[in-house]
């Protein structure tokens, strides 16, 4: 790793294959430009996903795809450790010992994990509840002290934080760094319905490698204003999902004029996805042109997460040897 950068930050993605527009704006656009101030150590957490996945035969491609979803938008491998959870096995060692600081309350008590249990109660595993465990290791093992969050994640940092300052306590060591919350502006970007937060699983996403045939299709299925219902009646783009996509891929000309020509009727919602799509499509051009490049040799990207798990399990080995010591494991 290069050493002219300011701090070391660690983010895991889960492996949901091809990624979207929301994880695009909300995470991957970040992760590449924190590249350039901090050494960053971005995980795949394939161990993490099997608290939820019943199916793991996708779990390989869709690991896969999501790598090459990151090496397209710039994540750089030569300087960044990209590499996926398990291929380190000492994150489950440190987990296993970070659990016994841990009492069982705190992790009941995270409204993470109570949402999780709502959603699925049929499915409440001992891996679900120790799930924020998992995390801390992860970040610690690594000894991040920056790691990316946003609102929703904020309880399992302090969890995090919590955890090492329990561990060292308790082993009477300073071992383990306690990590920084990194607050990311991360814009809420709604799906194609305008309603819900974009996703996968509510099928109302905008895929960051689609076709642009794929990708006009899907933005002319947005949802405009409800109540602009004929070409004359005029639009309020404050409240159109179309308008929010806009301010993010347009010009400020073309996002002056769609303001300006949407109040005024002046301009069509069919004109104005299109404008928007044509965007959108210029926006990700380079992005697929390169995702297409990777795709052609997946050694290379096999190559790339093993040389990054070769690199972890360094850094890893470093911390577990000195935890190890301060637990006084014979
Ligand atoms: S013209 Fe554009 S901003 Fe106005 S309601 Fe239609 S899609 Fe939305």
């Amino acid at each position: 790793m290069t050493t002219n950068k300011i701090g070391r930050v660690f983010s895991g993605a889960r492996p949901t294959g091809r990624q979207h527009l929301g994880n695009y704006l909300g995470a991957i656009k970040n992760y590449v430009a924190l590249q350039d101030d901090y050494e960053c150590v971005y995980c795949i957490v394939d161990l993490h996903a099997l608290t939820t996945v019943e199916d793991t035969l996708n779990l390989r491609p869709n690991t896969f795809e999501l790598a090459l979803d990151f090496l397209a938008a710039g994540i750089r491998p030569a300087e960044t450790i990209m590499f996926v959870q398990s291929h380190v096995p000492q994150v489950t060692e440190l987990h296993t010992i970070l659990s016994m600081v841990t009492p069982m309350g705190k992790l009941t008590d995270l409204p993470t994990f109570k949402e999780k249990v709502r959603q699925n109660p049929q499915n409440v595993n001992y891996g679900l509840v120790g799930y924020p465990v998992l995390m801390t290791a992860d970040i610690v093992l690594y000894k991040a002290n920056i790691v990316p969050v946003g609102v929703d994640q904020a309880p399992h940092l302090e969890f995090a934080r919590e955890t090492v300052r329990s561990f060292n306590h308790r082993y009477n060591t300073n071992v383990l760094i306690e990590p920084a919350m990194k607050n990311t502006e991360v814009p809420k970007v709604l799906g194609i319905d305008g309603v819900e937060k974009m996703s996968k699983s509510l099928n109302n996403h905008i895929e960051l490698a689609a076709t642009p045939e794929e990708t006009q299709a899907r933005v002319m299925q947005m949802v405009t204003d409800p109540q602009r219902i004929r070409r004359t009646d005029p639009g309020r783009p404050e409240v159109c999902n179309v308008f929010s996509m806009h301010k993010l891929f347009s010009s400020p000309d073309e996002i002056a004029m769609v303001d300006r020509e949407c109040r005024s009727a002046g301009i069509g919602c069919v004109d104005c996805k299109m404008l928007f799509a044509r965007n959108l499509n210029t926006h990700l051009a380079p992005f697929r042109q390169r995702r297409i490049e990777l795709a052609r040799d997946m050694d290379n990207v096999q190559a790339i997460l093993d040389d990054g798990a070769r690199r972890a399990r360094q850094l890893a080995e470093q911390t577990m040897v000195e935890v190890r010591a301060a637990v006084g494991l014979p």
